[in-house]
Parts: structure tokens; sequence; C-alpha cells
């Protein structure tokens, strides 16, 4: 096991690592920006080091002050969260090159699924069902990039290789607007992401979002655990996930597990990572993407499946052994629906609300977690995401978990800013979301009526 491990990245995520650490008995680094001083981590870490002013690209995407933190604290390992540096193979080299452990994949698991394009060959080469679509050459649409969009059939989903967080995604009606919409997105995709390659693919229609967590190691051994639905998103982005997915049958996740198992094998994966599918109405299922880290939502698996992802992952990445078996990974403890509460204001088309938390109090009881870094007094920066604290809740079955949900969203006190807490109730309260029976688009169509019924009403 590790001595020391430093972590490269803030809020939430760091806290999460933080607390791994210390149950693990393996000492902690935070590394902070001139805005994060005040931050949650930096008190809980056994040591700290400031690495540079408040924008990422100077501080927490600054490899060289973030490897020399680590050099400069004698850290055996080095944490990088999600975002950030967490999927990037050429830090995850550098780590390498310097005699410090990369808690992830190794750097070519990386290079290989880093990218959608890279994730989507190697998935087509295992045997993983993708979804149909092609490159573009330089970004251009020609007579043959037209000519398989009529085959494929309008709307079109235009990504960038590079994208992430819903950055770079663009569904296309009109084939008249296609070069102009894959422009934009690349443009975006390259001011984000460095890298505005682009893609076409067909856009599923009315599809859910399913993903597989695995763990592996690095004597073979790979396990493909309960799936997760991430369905209810905004603008494409994750709001609430949970566990077991109620459209997902136990012959479609099995059949989702052994597509991830194959992926992975396909690039001797080890460690852990999630592989992330569109489900349709069919209960066909198409590979979008694999993120080669730990996610946001991971608890909700932690929950339903019984296991620590994070101890697991920082103990994979010193080499041991997977702790447990495929038909541990497939055990189904309970349900569970993870809240992204964000700092956006809901009655605002969910514009940012950072600033000052004037008193806070989070819910408790029977069935609730609560992973965050704030506390009373303190100051959510502008400079970074949104994410305030993820509530998960777990009962013994879907129904029961939805009106704990409630019960605990009702529960919840931040005082001085704008939350998406009410949104939350909004959405488990609504009949479509009770059934089970909704799409990715759900969220975004629910928004839209209440906007038109306040409309009408004033
Ligand atoms: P990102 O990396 O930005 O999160 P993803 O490829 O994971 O992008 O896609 C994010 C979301 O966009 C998906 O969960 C889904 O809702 C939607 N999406 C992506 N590809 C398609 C597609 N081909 N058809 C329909 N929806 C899609």
């Amino acid at each position: 096991m590790f001595d020391k491990i430093l972590i490269a990245n803030r809020s939430e995520i760091a806290v999460r690592v933080i607390r791994a650490c210390r149950e693990l008995g393996v000492k902690s680094v935070a590394v902070y920006s001139e805005a994060d001083r005040p931050s949650r981590h930096v008190r809980m870490a056994d040591e700290s080091v400031c690495i540079g002013p408040a924008t990422a690209l100077e501080s927490y995407l600054n490899q060289e002050r973030v490897l020399a933190a680590a050099t400069m604290t004698g850290a055996d390992a080095i944490h990088p969260g999600y975002g950030f540096l967490s999927e990037n193979a050429s830090f995850a080299e550098a780590c390498e090159r310097q005699g410090i452990t990369f808690i992830g994949p190794p750097s070519s698991a990386i290079r290989a699924l880093g990218d959608k394009l890279s994730g989507k060959r190697l998935a087509d080469k295992a045997k993983v069902p993708c979804v149909p679509g092609m490159t573009l050459d330089k970004g251009k649409v020609d007579a043959k990039v037209l000519a398989r969009c009529e085959e494929i059939g309008f709307p079109i989903m235009a990504k960038a290789s590079a994208g992430g967080g819903g950055k770079g995604l663009r569904v296309v009606r009109d084939p008249a607007m296609l070069q102009a919409e894959i422009e934009r997105a690349s443009a975006e995709a390259q001011a984000a992401f460095g890298d505005g390659t682009m893609f076409i693919e067909k856009y599923i229609e009315k599809p859910r979002h399913v993903e597989i967590q695995l763990a592996a190691d690095k004597y073979g051994n790979v396990a493909a655990l309960v799936e997760r639905d991430c369905t209810v998103q905004r603008r494409h982005q994750k709001l609430i996930e949970e566990s077991p997915s109620p459209a997902v049958t136990p012959k479609i996740r099995e059949a989702m597990q052994q597509a991830a198992i194959r992926l992975a094998k396909a690039c001797d994966y080890h460690n852990v990572g999630t592989v992330e599918f569109l489900l349709d109405t069919d209960g066909r299922f198409y590979f979008i993407e694999v993120n080669t880290r730990l996610q946001v939502e991971h608890p909700v698996t932690e929950t339903v499946v019984g296991v620590d992802l994070m101890q697991e992952q920082i103990r994979l990445a010193a080499g041991e052994k997977l702790s447990f078996t495929q038909e541990r990974a497939s055990e189904i403890r309970c349900h569970a629906i993870e809240h992204r509460i964000n700092a956006e204001n809901p009655a605002t088309g969910f514009s940012p609300c950072p600033g000052r938390i004037d008193s806070l109090v989070f819910p408790a009881g029977p069935g609730v977690r609560v992973d965050s870094h704030l506390y009373p007094g303190y100051t959510v920066p502008s400079y970074y995401d949104s994410l305030l604290a993820k509530l998960i809740v777990s009962a013994e079955n879907r129904e029961a978990c939805i009106r704990r949900s409630l019960r605990a969203l009702g529960e919840m006190e931040i005082v001085g800013i704008e939350t998406t807490t009410p949104f939350h109730a909004r959405v488990l309260r609504e009949e479509r979301f009770r059934s089970g029976d909704f799409d990715t688009r759900f969220a975004d169509h629910l928004q839209a009526e209440d906007k038109e019924k306040a409309a009408v009403a004033a």
C-alpha cells in the first residue's frame, strides 16, 4: 500500500479521496489554488500545498506544479479525482516517469479509450455494439458524409471526439445545418479541450443512458458491477443517477456486463472505469464512450453492491488483487438514487449561483449519505464546476427510495445561494419518473413544460 497520496483535485471528490486514505491508513496531501485556500479538502488533508492562481489552467491543470507538489511532499501516488487531469494520458505518463503511481488505468489504456473515436474503434474490434456513424476528415461535410447521413437518417448527432460534460455535442435535424453545427461544436471542443476533431453518429431516439462500472486488477481479473441509469439529464449532463435501472432486465444487464468486460480485456484495462451505453426503446444497447476514471456517480454503485469503490481503486493501483468476484459484483442489495445538488437556480434556467453559504443543514437518517465539501460560512467560488453536494439515498426498492429521497430533499437546507434541490423534488414527484418510463430528454421537457405553464399563469 502507498504511504502518501497527493490528491490533484478539489471539492467533494478531494474530500472523498481523503476519507478513503484515512480509512486505509494512508497519509494525504491536498493541493489547492489561491481561490480554494478556505476549502474543506485543504483543512482535512494531512498536508497541503498551494499550486497557483484561481484559474484551473494555472493550478489544477498545471502538470508541472502538481508533480512538483508530489515530489516536494514525498507522495508516492497521485489520485486525479474526476475532470482536470484524470483522463490525461500524458500526465499519467509523466507520473510514471517520475516513479509516482497514477491512480487510474495505465496510460496506454487511457490513450486507447480516452477520446470517443478511439474508444469506438476499440469497442468495434471487441464486438461491442456501437452507434452507427462515421469520422469526418477535417470536419468537412462533403457528398460522402451527406450520403452516409441520409443512410443513417436524420436527426444526426455531431460529436467532438475529445468532448465531455455535454460540450461539443449537437443534435442536427436539418441537413442544411450540418456543416454549421459541426463547426460550432468543433470550435467549442477546441476551446475547452484543445482538440476540435469531430464525428457524426446516429441520433438514438428516446434513449436511456445506462453505464457499467468496471473494476480490474493487474492479474487479469475483471468485474462488471450492477448498472447505473443516468437518464435524468439536463442538456446531456447527468442530474440524477440510480441503480438498478428500471429499464434493464437481467438479460440486458448480463449482456452489457459481458460487453464491458470484453472491452476491458481488449486493452488490458486495469483499475476502475465506466463503459457508457445508450439503451433504445427495443432493448438494444450501443456503446458511446469509456470514462477511464472513477465517476461522480460512483456512490450509487457502492451503495447497491456494498463495496467501497474508492478504496478498491487505490488498492488496485497499489497492485492488490480485485477483492470481489463477478458474482458479488452483480448482487443487488437495495435501490439507490443520487441527486447532484448544484449551485444553479432552476427558476432562472439553471444559471450559476456561486456565493456565500450562510447556514447549512444536510439531511440524515436511515439510508441517507451526503458527499460534500460545504460548511457554513464557505463561499462557493465562481471559477469551477457547480457541484455542491451529492445526496445518495437508498431503500429496499425503487418506490421506497423515491419516498425517502423526497424526505431527504425536504431536509436539505443550503441558505445563501440558490441550488437545484427544488428541481430534484419536482422530478421525483412527476408520474413519468415514478413509472420509470422516461428518456434522456425528460428533464429538459419537464423544465420547458413548467416554464410554459408559468408564462400562461402570468
Ligand atoms: P459527454 O462525454 O459530453 O458526456 P456522451 O457521449 O457521454 O458525451 O453523451 C452525453 C449524453 O448525450 C448521453 O448520455 C445522451 O443523453 C446524449 N447522446 C450522446 N450520443 C447520443 C446519440 N448518438 N443519440 C442520442 N443521444 C446521445
